[in-house]
């Protein structure tokens, strides 16, 4: 595995691969866990060179958010990158990737909008700078997210349409702990309580799934259950709808940890 800490150097590397390898890009904000390693597994199997990303991306934490709090462990990742079979990993600094001067933003309008866009002003265009910049450093024929982040994922595969960037977005399925709830690098910084608590947004978004098969009202259900757990401070619970397909999403905090997570709803809700 090479490591690049310069867009200059992955360039190189990515200069080097013969003409017409599919290249998989795998981006992540690092802390390593089985969720990313999903992706990293896939993208191994799916294309002949894989890229792997670590950069905790600045631009999408607003003010007050947990930037300088966010789990780090690059020698831990390394490891695990190289151990998944990663060709490349790419992690660049803030001024690598933002240097003095930088003044060039995207914006991703309509589906940015509510959940995730209204709770975070100026995530979404602070993640998808960050993407288009690796997609036209990395030249990707594939790109992989997770379920999980399941507007990001809309948001990314808005932008590759809309900009005509010919890269295939894959979603790969949400991966959980034995309680249901998602893996996530922020998971680490739950106390015993509030990670006991935390499996109530699963358990509150299944309930309304299940209450949607039956005919009931999916947002209902699942705010009865999230409410009820004290140390969650729900944030929204909602149905959208990306690439055509309903979800029933939730947001909830517990003490400083802001979780996320999502699933899929049959037919029309
Ligand atoms: P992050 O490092 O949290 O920015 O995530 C990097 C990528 O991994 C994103 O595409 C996420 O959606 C995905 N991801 C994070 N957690 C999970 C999970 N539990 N299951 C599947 N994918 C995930």
């Amino acid at each position: 595995m090479r490591i690049a800490r310069t867009i200059n150097a992955l360039r190189e590397l990515r200069e080097g691969l013969p003409s017409g390898f599919e290249v998989g890009l795998v981006p992540t904000m690092g802390a390593l866990h089985a969720g990313h390693i999903a992706l990293l597994e896939a993208a191994r199997n799916e294309c002949d060179t894989v890229v792997a990303s670590i950069f905790v991306n600045p631009a999408q934490f607003g003010p007050g958010e947990d930037y300088d709090a966010y789990p780090r462990d690059e020698t831990d990742d390394i490891r695990t990158a190289e151990e998944e079979g990663v060709d490349f990993l790419f992690i660049p600094t803030v001024e690598e990737m933002y240097p003095k001067g930088f003044q060039t933003w995207v914006e991703v309008e309509g589906l940015t909008q509510g959940l995730e866009g209204a709770a975070r002003p100026g995530h979404f265009r602070g993640v998808a700078t960050a993407c288009l910049k690796l997609f036209n450093i990395v030249r990707p024929r594939r790109a992989y997210f997770g379920q999980k982040d399941a507007q990001q994922a809309a948001v990314v595969e808005q932008l590759v349409r809309d900009l005509d960037l010919g890269i295939e977005i894959r979603i790969l399925p949400t991966i959980r702990d034995e309680d249901g709830l998602a893996l996530s690098s922020r998971n680490v910084l739950l106390s015993p309580e509030e990670r006991a608590a935390a499996a109530a947004l699963p358990r509150g978004l299944l309930a309304g799934q299940e209450a949607h098969e039956h005919g009931k009202d999916p947002v209902a259900t699942a705010r009865e259950i999230l409410s009820s757990e004290p140390v969650l401070e729900l944030e929204y619970v909602e149905t959208a709808r990306f690439d055509g397909r309903f979800h029933l999403l939730a947001a909830a905090r517990a003490g400083r940890v802001r979780l996320i997570d999502n699933v899929l709803l049959e037919g029309d809700p």
